[in-house]
């Protein structure tokens, strides 16, 4: 195989998907994903939560949130596939004043780039929305009603079916091996079923993305590091709808889909690697959490085989890498989501295609991504980080 492509997107997770289904709709269709899985979504992409929230700490997360939430409501009318996003909101609950005082706060942030149907909860709303909550140390809260749900996997069909009926093609269990750079450019990809010439790629490798740079020379800082998910039996007892709930006190996190109830913690016991195995002894641990809780969590039973654990792709700062590497010139970023990556999806996919082919992107102002913020010492500080 040696062929040439307008644009060559390495990774055909949703992020990927995003990016060609972007830069398709602006009629942009000679464009290849490169995917070596043989099928998509099987990187982090079907490890997700599927969680989407505007409820965020900084304009830049704040503003893609509300591009993104936007977007995944008329999510059939653009693509005509299904995201199945559901508004049941999220609600975070706080125990001590710090953490009312920091939802506050993040309101008026909120509130001034756009977001205006978050609002302060008492406990007793809290109560009224999840009954089965043990209550007693929490003393109030946020709630934004749009946040919510999405299925990841939905949203990455729509994404590339939409991007494919317009002409882009999808090669799967094809693998980079190597990046072209020639004279400080991008000129093409190396795969292990031959060489594509291209002058614009996208690294969407997710938590692979690093090694993906490193091919170029390049020095990207996204790790990745296991999240786990455990999923519950059949659960009666809590309302068949009601939004994410977020126990501050823990970081401990529980939705229902379906049947069934999904819940996660963030263990700081966890290190950075390439681990994807699920381990049963999470559920111990969160069950500690979850019963301080939900005590009725303490009769659901739990199948470890219906669990799972993925990667984030985190970079230091927890917010995403967007833009083009300042010394290889055509190669482009998508990276470092660090667990909002199907969230930001639509948003992503859309400023990574202006940039692309227009040089920027006047819908969502996305220089404060760039990966030269690192070696500048511009980090940005997201401190709502799930
Ligand atoms: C447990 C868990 C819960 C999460 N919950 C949420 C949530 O609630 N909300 C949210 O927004 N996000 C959540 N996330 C994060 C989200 O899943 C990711 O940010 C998102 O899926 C990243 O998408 P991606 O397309 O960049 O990466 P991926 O889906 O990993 O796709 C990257 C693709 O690149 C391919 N690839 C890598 N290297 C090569 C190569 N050399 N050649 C060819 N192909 C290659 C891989 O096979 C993969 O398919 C969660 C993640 C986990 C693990």
């Amino acid at each position: 195989m040696s062929e040439t492509a307008e644009v060559v997107i390495i990774g055909g997770g949703i992020v990927g998907s995003s990016v060609a289904y972007n830069l398709a709709r602006q009629g942009c269709t000679d464009v290849v994903i490169i995917e070596r899985e043989e099928k998509q979504g099987l990187g982090s992409t079907s490890k997700s939560m599927g969680g989407v929230r505007a409820q965020f700490a900084t304009p830049i997360n704040i503003q893609m949130s509300i591009y993104s939430i936007d977007f995944f409501s008329r999510f059939e009318e653009e693509t005509g596939h299904t995201a199945d996003y559901r508004a049941h909101g999220y609600l975070f609950a706080a125990t001590t004043d710090a953490h009312l005082n920091y939802l506050r706060e993040n309101q008026e942030k909120q509130r001034a780039f756009g977001l205006d149907n978050a609002v302060m909860v008492t406990r007793d709303e809290i109560v009224e929305m999840i009954p089965q909550l043990m209550a007693d140390d929490i003393i109030g809260g946020s709630y934004c009603p749009t946040d919510g749900f999405v299925d990841p996997n939905s949203v990455l069909t729509g994404f590339s079916r939409s991007a494919r009926e317009r002409g882009v093609r999808l090669q799967l269990d094809t693998e980079v091996t190597g990046l072209s750079v020639e004279d400080g450019a991008i000129r093409g990809v190396k795969t292990n079923k031959g060489e594509i010439a291209a002058n614009k790629v996208v690294n969407a490798a997710g938590p692979w993305a690093a090694g993906l740079a490193g091919m170029a020379g390049a020095r990207l800082p996204v790790t990745p590091l296991r999240r786990q998910i455990v999923k519950t039996q059949r659960c009666d007892f809590l309302p068949a709808k009601f939004p994410m709930l977020i126990d501050m006190s823990t970081g401990f996190h529980f939705r229902r889909e379906g049947d069934a109830i999904l819940m996660a913690w963030p263990d700081d016991e966890e290190t950075p690697g390439f681990k994807t195995a699920f381990t049963p002894e999470f559920i111990e641990k969160i069950l500690i959490h979850a019963v301080n809780r939900v005590p009725q969590f303490a009769d659901l039973g739990v199948n470890p085989h219906q669990c799972w654990a993925g990667m984030y792709e985190v970079s230091p700062d927890h917010h995403a890498i967007i833009g083009q590497d300042p010394g290889v010139r055509g190669l482009f970023y998508a990276n470092g989501f660090s667990g909002h990556g199907v969230m930001h999806s639509p948003a992503s996919g859309r400023i990574v295609a202006d940039l692309i082919l227009h040089g920027r992107c006047d819908v969502l102002d996305a220089t404060p991504l760039g990966v030269e913020r690192f070696a500048e010492g511009r980090l940005l500080e997201e401190t709502a980080v799930l």
